[in-house]
């Protein structure tokens, strides 16, 4: 067997965003720790899943990763290169191969901009075109990528659907053929009856251009049909890690036993046999994360060392990994 390229790098990344208090004079009283400490490689061509409740910090570990926030602390390279200490000519190569698709369609493009505009934006910055012919031609070649009409280039955001307005966003992510896209809840903002248009249409660039996918969803169905390997956050810390048959079949950190309890199954005999684990209380706040592990305020299976000592991320086989007393 083929050994796996590594495309992207993540060491120990941390993303903390100071409190300040005053008005003249700010003084730093505190940090909310959006991403405290993860650490994952994602495989050249593969899809890797980041899920979790919303505010665990999934979207400021996308941004972080993609250089879109400055870094607390921790590394991240792509294709080799290191994102958060790239000279200004380097930064503008690795934006080049890693794009974001964002979460709202609605709010991620210039309601004043034509498609033609919005598309072509990234080809300016980065001097992809030398006259107006190419860049009108590469636009028109981007639409049909994505599944639209060349003929909307003229057309403003408000003119589309929901679905149509994210494939102007694909195609604006793709403009520069990068190798890593970062796709931020691409779907959640979406009917449920377009949502897998979108997926499909990822699915199908990612084998016509070899993409290598960061997935950011909360919806644990989707995940499992369109990822290979999936990383679960809670918190600002990734709690397992695992391929999607060891992560939905045997999955071992209570966190993720709990979220995958609440995911519908279509067949209501097998639905009806499986327990629902309610999680009591509210994920705390990043500002002031519990001690010991970050789970055990919300652990229904919480014992004695969890309040005061963090579990250490162990490698259990299979490339499966967690970080859990129990194990
Ligand atoms: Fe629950 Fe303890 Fe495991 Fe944390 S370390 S998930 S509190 S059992």
């Amino acid at each position: 067997m083929m050994a796996k390229e590594t495309l992207v790098e993540v060491e120990n990344l941390k993303k903390h965003f100071p409190i300040t208090r005053g008005i003249i004079i700010q003084r730093t009283v505190g940090a909310v720790q959006a991403v405290d400490g993860i650490s994952f490689n994602i495989f050249r061509g593969e899809t890797l899943g980041l899920v979790g409740e919303s505010g665990c910090g999934k979207t400021t570990a996308g941004r972080t990763i993609l250089a879109l926030y400055p870094v607390t602390e921790g590394t991240v390279k792509i294709d080799g290169m290191d994102v958060h200490n790239a000279r200004k000519s380097d930064l503008l190569a690795i934006r080049c191969k890693a794009q974001m698709i964002f979460q709202d369609p609605f709010a991620s493009l210039n309601p004043r901009w034509t498609v033609s505009a919005i598309v072509s934006e990234p080809l300016r910055v980065h001097k992809l075109y030398s006259n107006h012919q190419e860049r009108s031609d590469a636009v028109k070649e981007l639409l049909e990528l994505v599944g639209l009409s060349p003929r909307l280039i003229n057309r403003f955001p408000h003119e589309f659907s929901g679905g149509q307005r994210q494939r102007i966003g694909v195609a604006r992510a793709v403009a520069t053929e990068p190798c890593f896209l970062v796709c931020d809840e691409p779907i959640s903002a979406l009917d449920v009856s377009i949502q897998a248009q979108v997926v499909n249409l990822l699915e199908d660039l990612q084998d016509r251009l070899n993409l290598t996918y960061l997935f950011i969803a909360h919806d644990l169905s989707m995940v499992r049909h369109i990822c290979d390997r999936v990383a679960v956050m809670y918190l600002g810390k990734i709690v397992e890690l695992g391929s999607k048959d060891e992560i939905y079949e045997k999955p071992l950190h209570p966190y993720t036993v709990a979220l995958l309890s609440a995911v519908p199954i279509p067949d209501p005999a097998t639905s009806r046999k499986r327990k629902r684990i309610i999680l009591e209380g509210d994920i705390p706040s990043p500002a002031n994360p519990p001690a010991g592990c970050h789970f055990h305020t919300r652990c229904p299976r919480v014992f004695e060392p969890c309040d005061k000592e963090e579990p250490e991320w162990k490698d259990v086989g299979s490339g499966h990994y967690v970080a859990c007393h129990l194990f």
